[in-house]
């Protein structure tokens, strides 16, 4: 079944790449993937899915729908991220998109065009599988304040499913190659803010205040050793400064008040904790001995994405047979988030890089950048991955 997966994707290829161009040259922004979403929902229904359900987070973005196997089993989801982002595309290609502004930047308009190729080859072999397929396209990946995934879990995408698996396109890792990681594989991304309240007073007399300034350069250096002397070494944990700001801006004056804001990246809940912690105290500490008041918030974004050691195992084995076992090998940890975290702390799921990066065809460009681009060649192996992945899972079960 898995050659036959391998074939019927690759028959698919001039089509997802169509559809890959298609939704680049028309990309919406988080939350506003409307017409992305009408031509999934269209497209969903023309192959027969069941179950067909549009709009989350209380908008008409996102769409889920299930194909129905033959025989009865348990429920695999697969989900592909459907946004872009707020950036001017500047290549020179004939795809290029239509919309000022608005790129396709991180590979999603890939992603939702081989999980359409995935559906088409499942819904032609349904008649053989034992249970059914979840497809999640997912919007507001991006978003960060409000995700995307968070949305789909509460709209009920996950009721009835057993395991989750996404793919991820990645300029980093050479064309055609897979990676993957067991356990804690993307970090969690969170924000913090610390406000320092002082007493404002003139530059040339400080007996007369207590100033926030001093406290603010205190506390920054601070939590420099939290990582370098509280985190175990063989944790990875990253704290840094994002802004600073003070109430006031003029030479010859002590403000009254300064924000520091900041982020923080960790893979284990327990180096979350800590680091939230120690933070807090830091702060109140410092702020405390030069007579400053704290308000210190910790706000956590996105979980780590953490991958299913048994789920890893069955996705690489899949891989290996898909793609010949020299093109599947393990990721480091990345210290980028993914909200296909909220997934992971749900169900047990896999979350995989499909490496799509060359030289030639000037496809290792960064993520997130203005000439960002994919090689469009190795996309049928996301499709065949996604489709292998299904079939396997529900007949090992
Ligand atoms: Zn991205
Ligand atoms: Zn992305």
């Amino acid at each position: 079944m898995i050659d036959k997966i391998r074939s019927l994707a690759k028959e698919y290829e001039k089509e997802i790449i169509e559809r890959r161009r298609y939704f680049h040259m028309n990309p919406e922004t988080s939350w506003n993937e409307i017409e992305t979403t009408k031509y999934i929902a269209q497209e969903l229904k023309n192959l027969g899915c069941e179950n067909i359900k549009v709009g989350f987070g209380e908008t008409q973005s996102g769409v889920i729908a299930d194909i129905i196997g033959g025989k009865p089993g348990k429920c695999v989801a697969l989900r592909a991220d459907i946004d872009a982002l707020p950036l001017n595309d500047e290549k020179d290609v004939a795809y290029k998109s239509q919309k000022a502004g608005v790129m396709h930047a991180c590979g999603h308009d890939a992603h939702a065009s081989t999980l359409l190729a995935a559906a088409k080859i499942l819904t032609q072999i349904k008649g053989d599988l034992k249970g059914k397929v979840r497809l999640m396209f997912q919007p507001a990946e991006e978003h960060g304040i409000k995700p995307g995934a968070k949305a789909l879990i509460d709209g009920g995408a996950l009721d009835g499913v057993d395991v989750a698996f996404g793919i991820h396109v990645m300029s980093s890792v050479p064309a055609g190659f897979l990676e993957y990681r067991s356990g804690p594989f993307m970090a969690a991304a969170d924000s913090w803010e610390v406000l320092i309240k002082g007493k404002g007073g003139h530059g040339s007399t400080p007996e007369t205040a207590f100033d926030p300034g001093i406290a603010a350069f205190q506390i920054g250096s601070a939590f420099q050793t939290i990582v370098s002397r509280e985190i175990c070494p063989r944790d990875t944990a990253v704290v840094s400064i994002g802004g600073i700001k003070t109430s006031s801006h003029v030479f010859n004056i002590i403000p009254e008040r300064v924000e520091m804001i900041g982020s923080c990246r960790t893979f284990r809940i327990e180096v979350q904790d800590h680091i939230e912690e120690a933070m807090g105290r830091i702060a109140r500490g410092i702020g405390e001995s030069l007579r400053c008041k704290i308000d210190f918030k910790y706000n956590r974004i996105i979980p780590s994405t953490i991958n299913d050691a048994s789920t890893i195992d069955l996705v690489k084995s899949v891989a290996e047979k898909l793609m010949g076992a020299d093109k599947v090998r393990e990721s480091e940890l990345i210290m980028g988030s993914e909200d296909f975290s909220y997934y992971c702390h749900k169900v047990p799921a896999a979350f995989v890089n499909l490496g799509v990066a060359s030289h030639e065809k000037k496809t290792d460009m960064p993520h997130h950048s203005p000439k960002f681009d994919v090689d469009e060649s190795v996309l049928y192996l996301g499709a065949a991955l996604h489709a292998a992945f299904a079939w396997t899972f529900l007949n090992n079960n």
